[in-house]
């Protein structure tokens, strides 16, 4: 038995590596003949920085192998070989189609790299690409000092009088005379995730942030919560969450984690400063920011790159409600709203059906409040589990969290939609008895654009759906009310009137309206023209990838990170490894068309 798993991984390893022998010399050779009999018409190629310094997905035989020619004759990719240190190459099903699945490694003249290559038969058997993803690890001269190669400490650990450790620390948090080379605005998975980066290829960070403790982004949200997806996918870049720690992590216990990372990744961290904005100047490829401190000081420093890491959740989306005017009551935004105790025994409406409106709901209901849910829109709605976990099963198959990333970062966009919308049915008939209980109550469904679920929602509106940790089950159960916004007929001093002449007591209106995109915020803190200029941030738009996120953008110097634990701990490697190139001069800082390095 065990011989005959050997025998089939030998036979997957060999004949994936007899394609990669034939891609590496059909790159080299004139034409594109090799070329085409290798990739299947309907085929995919992502690049994560490798060959094109973009991140970009390439659809179609014809596009990719005019692609791939263009992009070889520069970055000279060879040494293409299955990794003997990886998951072996196994037969997987990846959105619905069954394939051979490869890790292998490469190098190109700047870096070395990893990819997926999934191979599946054509109608003559012949085995042929169906995805391909060719990603950078790393800089050549410039890789990262870990393990074997891990720093010797030299500078403080034999000069008895000299600086030790904890002084050399404090003094490269305090930038007295210097400034960093990049700014990372906000401290929160994001922007610890690459300031882990950059530290790791010496590029000089400091992360600021409002908070007045680092956590607080986690701390200081509401009483009960815990995280929604399992620890093993939620890890931070270099330092995994310890095994003996709960499936789903509580706020606090992970607002002390980031602490202890900060610490322990020696990252540079001012606490309680405020970014004000900034202006870049071209000539000198520097920026002017303004960072007011705890104190009431304000700072002036001149970064190189500047990273936002703030979230989704800058302001606060307020819909223009206008009879609400006329509650005498208490209005608060999500964003405003702490604890339930204050409310017991009291009437409340919260207005929005997403995450937030259903956790304070549930909140305010556990503490003792009469709640009704507010709906708008029509929403998703997941159970935790398992419907919830399912697009992370992978994580649960047994390849390491290293492996898994790559293959998660192997799948372009056309294949995950296939694939949300095949997890999505799943869960819809996990949860079939919820979601017709829900109905019932008159509570409005749906499944996302298409039916590709939450993940997709998430990926294009931040928002619109519901992970139930049973806030549902209450309003099944008639213990949370519900009534559509569209019922209402206004809001009065005591809350509201329903069309239908009924009215609805509250002393408190919570509004779970979401936030503005990231675009106001650019808006906000750079002005008008280099907002113009970057234009919308996150969703896709007609692109295969997501606008200006771990990326070049139209504005030099300027950057952006955000998403969940996973994709911070994936994309801030490339987002590092992206702006070690601009500092050392391998690519400009300006984002060009695909097509140009
Ligand atoms: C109940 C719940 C469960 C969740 N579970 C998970 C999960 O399991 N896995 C997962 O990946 N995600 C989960 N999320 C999503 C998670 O909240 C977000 O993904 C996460 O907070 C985003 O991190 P971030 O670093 O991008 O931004 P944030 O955590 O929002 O951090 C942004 C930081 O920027 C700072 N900031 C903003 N503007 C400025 C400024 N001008 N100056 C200074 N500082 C500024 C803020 O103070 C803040 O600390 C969950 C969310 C909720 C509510």
């Amino acid at each position: 038995m065990g011989a005959s798993i050997l025998a089939e991984t030998d036979t997957l390893a060999t004949l994936a590596d007899h394609w990669l022998a034939q891609f590496e010399r059909a790159l080299a050779e004139p034409g594109d003949a090799l070329l085409r009999r290798l990739f299947h018409p309907d085929s995919h190629w992502r690049d994560v920085l490798a060959l094109t310094w973009h991140i970009t997905t390439v659809n179609g035989r014809d596009a990719i192998l005019e692609e791939l020619k263009a992009h070889a004759a520069r970055a000279k990719p060879t040494g293409f070989r299955t990794n003997p240190h990886r998951t072996a190459p196994r037969h997987v099903t990846r959105a619905g189609t069954k394939a051979i699945e490869a890790i292998f490694r490469f190098e190109t003249a700047e870096g070395r790299g990893s990819g997926v290559l999934r191979l599946t038969p054509d109608a003559g058997n012949t085995l042929k690409a169906w995805t391909l993803l060719t990603a950078l690890d790393e800089i050549k001269g410039f890789e990262e000092k870990v393990g074997a190669s891990r720093p010797k400490g030299e500078s403080y650990s034999r000069d008895f009088r000299g600086p030790n450790w904890l002084d050399h620390r404090r003094s490269a948090a305090e930038y007295v005379e210097r400034d960093p080379v990049v700014l990372v605005v906000g401290g929160g998975q994001a922007g610890l995730s690459i300031a882990a980066r950059l530290n790791q290829l010496h590029v000089d960070t400091l992360i600021v942030d409002r908070g007045e403790r680092i956590g607080d982004n986690w701390r200081n949200r509401y009483h009960a919560l815990t995280l929604h997806n399992q620890v093993h996918v939620n890890h931070l870049p270099y330092m995994p969450f310890p095994p003996n720690w709960p499936a789903y992590v509580p706020k606090d216990k992970l607002a002390g984690w980031f602490e202890a990372y900060v610490e322990s990744m020696e990252l540079n961290y001012w606490t309680a400063t405020e970014f004000e904005g900034g202006t870049y100047d071209e000539t000198k490829g520097r920026w002017s920011v303004v960072l007011r401190r705890g104190d009431g000081t304000k700072r002036e420093i001149r970064p190189r790159h500047v990273v936002m890491a703030t979230g989704v959740s800058g302001i606060p989306d307020l819909p223009d409600i206008p009879t609400l005017r006329s509650f005498a009551g208490t209005v608060l935004h999500s964003s405003q709203y702490d604890d339930g105790e204050a409310w017991k025994g009291k009437n409340v409406l919260v207005i929005g059906t997403g995450n937030s409106g259903h956790d304070i709901a549930q909140d305010l209901y556990s503490s003792g409040a009469r709640v009704t849910l507010v709906q708008r829109n029509s929403t998703l709605i997941v159970n935790i589990e398992p419907s919830a976990q399912l697009p992370y099963a992978l994580y649960d198959e047994g390849p390491p969290l290293e492996d898994c990333d790559l293959i998660t970062a192997s799948i372009p966009l056309p294949l995950a939609r296939k694939n949300h919308i095949l997890l999505t049915e799943r869960a819809k008939n996990l949860d079939r008895e919820l979601l017709d209980g829900l109905e019932r109550k008159g509570f409005k469904l749906d499944f996302g654009e298409d039916g590709t679920g939450w993940q997709f929602k998430y990926l294009t509106r931040g928002g619109g759906y519901y992970f139930n940790v049973g806030c549902s089950d209450l309003v099944v159960k008639g213990e949370i009310g519900l009534v559509q916004f569209s019922d209402i007929a206004e809001f009065v001093a005591e809350g509201a009137r329903l069309r239908t002449g009924e009215s609805l007591a509250a002393d408190l209106i919570v509004l779970a309206t979401g936030y503005k995109g990231q675009e106001a915020l650019v808006r906000k803190l750079f002005g008008d023209e280099v907002a113009a200029r970057v234009g919308p941030i996150w969703g896709f738009g007609d692109e295969q990838e997501l606008r200006n996120m771990f990326t070049r953008t139209a504005q030099p110097g300027l950057w952006f990170i955000a998403g969940s634990l996973a994709q911070s701990r994936i994309y801030s490697r490339y987002l590092a490894l992206q702006i070690k190139a601009c500092e050392l001069g391998l690519l400009p800082r300006l984002r060009a068309p695909a097509t140009a390095p």
